[in-house]
């Protein structure tokens, strides 16, 4: 094997590559810009897509915490990805490749993977070239199998990083190589306001540009985060200082809702300016549906009030997708929502409640780390209740509570993955009398495990990659509510879990009025329950949030703010 061999994938003008690069801080929304950018050329007819350079080691994002790090965005191909790959299927309405999420680790892995394959035998392999020409075959080995016209990369971090370095020296020899019409950079800055005469502070932006320039990348265009538009006088300083033509400053103000950025950013004439650079054809998007789904999210009048439970509630990062989700089903119907985001450890004391005995449930102060322990009943306030995802024990026995109290008020339930597996823990307890049934997950020596480990899951030995990942088929069974929401017999969902119903159980939940409405793998996993008798009580064992989309929600997203709406239909 020669190093031609691995990095075959040379220039090519017909790939257009824009870059963006983060300044200043980080948290400045550098996702939607790039998915706005991308959005406004597709717009134009533009064959385009995204991918996220994440500088830190880890191979890929499924081995962190969400609450440091936000979701895992699971791909069809089963990526753990960073969460930005969701905005971009969510602007795009594409369906991307795990390729779309790049790391140090995956680069390092692929050059030492080489290296010891022989690729590059005689030589000290270095950071440069090596792991820079890795950088670049795997962005140019997309634009090249996806036949992109243009490659929209965003970099992870900010200028300054340490790691981020060899990143950012990749991008700056893609324009040497690929040419200045070729390539494009946009630095996203900030310019705060900080006084009450709200003057709009240039200096950050100056010296995030300044650093940029140090390691060799003058930016093409600067895309300037601020709550107001950027004023005429702010614009023209920071054009002067960062060498920066005025045209070229684009203001990206807060907008009502992130889907109109794109709308922002033409207003602007950044068409013309990337037409200019890159010396396209002028040309202009045919927005179609887009600014209509986009408003309908400003628009939106009536509130559905939400709760959504689960264990990492920190950090609003940590379910970016079922936020998303709700949104667009929200918008969908006309209605805003208010989501609570409320910690599942609340309701975890399992002496204050009793199932059936809901009126009896007292309060009691000075719970853990002095939190007020939150009454089930507090629930009651809400139009509906959503479980999403989780991991571990904590908190496992609060979700087992609500996932129950929601089935016995006949309050609206929809619960995802940990949502489902705990509503089948909840059920088996308290409606079919298993006292201690549990998943094995959360207490190995269960006298009913009514999840379980998945088989195939004995065997895994790496943490990472390792779960049951990716997409899916599930046949949907007839005359089931489910039928009903998707309006199918068949879809397919991607998944992320190691534990599964135990169909040993199938008969006894089933007489107690549980159905299992959905399955996968010739019947063989469990993917979707639901009790015909609650107003909407539905869970699955898939990520649904991970295929909602503007415009479009997930079917189950959309009929269960349907039932909190207090709407009878659930056909979608
Ligand atoms: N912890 C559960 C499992 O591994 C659920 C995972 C999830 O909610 N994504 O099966």
């Amino acid at each position: 094997m020669n190093h031609d061999v691995i990095f075959k994938h040379k220039i090519n003008s017909a790939h257009k590559f824009i870059f963006l690069t983060g300044g200043v801080m980080s948290g400045l929304g550098k996702g939607v810009i790039a998915s706005s950018t991308a959005k406004l050329l597709q717009l134009s007819g533009f064959r385009v897509s995204c991918i996220k350079i994440d500088p830190y080691v880890n191979y890929d994002a499924g081995t962190m915490n969400p609450t440091a790090h936000g979701e895992v965005f699971v791909t069809d191909d089963g990526g753990e990805c960073d969460m930005d790959v969701g905005n971009y299927e969510r602007f795009l309405g594409l369906s991307l490749t795990r390729n779309h999420s790049l790391t140090t680790g995956r680069i390092y892995a692929s050059v030492i993977n080489a290296e010891r394959a022989g690729a590059y035998l005689g030589q000290c392999v270095q950071i440069i070239p090596h792991v820079t020409d890795a950088i670049k075959e795997q962005l140019r080995s997309i634009a090249t199998k996806e036949d992109l016209d243009f490659t929209v990369v965003e970099c992870g971090g900010t200028v300054g990083d340490i790691e981020s370095l060899p990143f950012l020296e990749a991008l700056r020899q893609m324009e040497l190589e690929g040419g200045k019409y070729n390539t494009l950079f946009i630095h996203v800055t900030l310019a705060p306001v900080l006084d009450v005469v709200g003057e709009q502070k240039t200096k950050p932006t100056q010296h995030s540009v300044q650093e940029l320039r140090r390691i060799g990348i003058q930016p093409d265009i600067l895309a300037v985060r601020c709550n107001n538009p950027l004023t005429p006088e702010a614009r023209r300083k920071i054009s002067l200082f960062a060498s920066v033509e005025e045209a070229c400053v684009i203001s990206c103000h807060d907008a009502p809702s992130i889907y109109m950025v794109p709308e922002v950013l033409a207003k602007q004439g950044m068409i013309k300016v990337i037409a200019k650079k890159m010396r396209i054809k002028n040309y202009s998007p045919q927005w179609g549906e887009w600014k209509r789904t986009a408003s309908s999210f400003a628009s939106a009048k009536g509130r559905l009030r939400i709760a959504v439970v689960g264990k990492y509630v920190t950090l609003p990062d940590s379910y970016v997708s079922v936020y998303h989700a709700l949104s667009h089903a929200a918008a969908h119907l006309g209605r805003k929502i208010d989501i609570e985001w409320i910690e599942s450890e609340k309701f975890e004391n399992g002496q204050m409640y009793q199932a059936n005995m809901e009126q009896k449930v007292e309060t009691r102060n000075g719970l853990k780390n002095g939190e007020q322990f939150k009454e089930l009943s507090y629930l009651r306030t809400f139009d509906g209740i959503l479980v999403p995802g989780g991991f571990g024990k904590r908190g496992s026995e609060g979700i087992i509570h609500v996932a129950n109290y929601a089935r016995i008020q006949n309050i609206p339930y929809f619960g995802i993955c940990f949502g489902f597996q705990l509503a089948i823990v909840g059920f088996g307890r308290y409606a079919c009398g298993l006292e201690r049934a549990n998943s094995t997950e959360l207490d190995p020596d269960t006298v009913d495990p009514v999840v379980d480990f998945m088989p195939d899951q004995k065997t895994a030995h790496n943490a990472g990659a390792s779960m049951r990942l990716g997409s899916h088929r599930i046949t949907i069974l007839p005359d089931t509510v489910a039928e009903s929401v998707y309006g199918s017999n068949w879809i397919y969902r991607r998944h992320r879990h190691r534990y599964e119903f135990n169909k040993k159980y199938s008969r006894l939940l089933e007489v107690n009025g549980m159905i299992f409405s959905g399955h996968s793998d010739s019947g063989q996993r469990m993917e979707i329950l639901e009790i015909p008798a609650h107003k909407f009580y539905c869970a699955v064992q898939y990520h649904s949030e991970f295929n909602s989309r503007p415009g479009n929600p997930e079917q189950c997203f959309a009929a269960f703010l349907r039932a909190c709406s207090g709407s009878t239909t659930i056909a979608n």
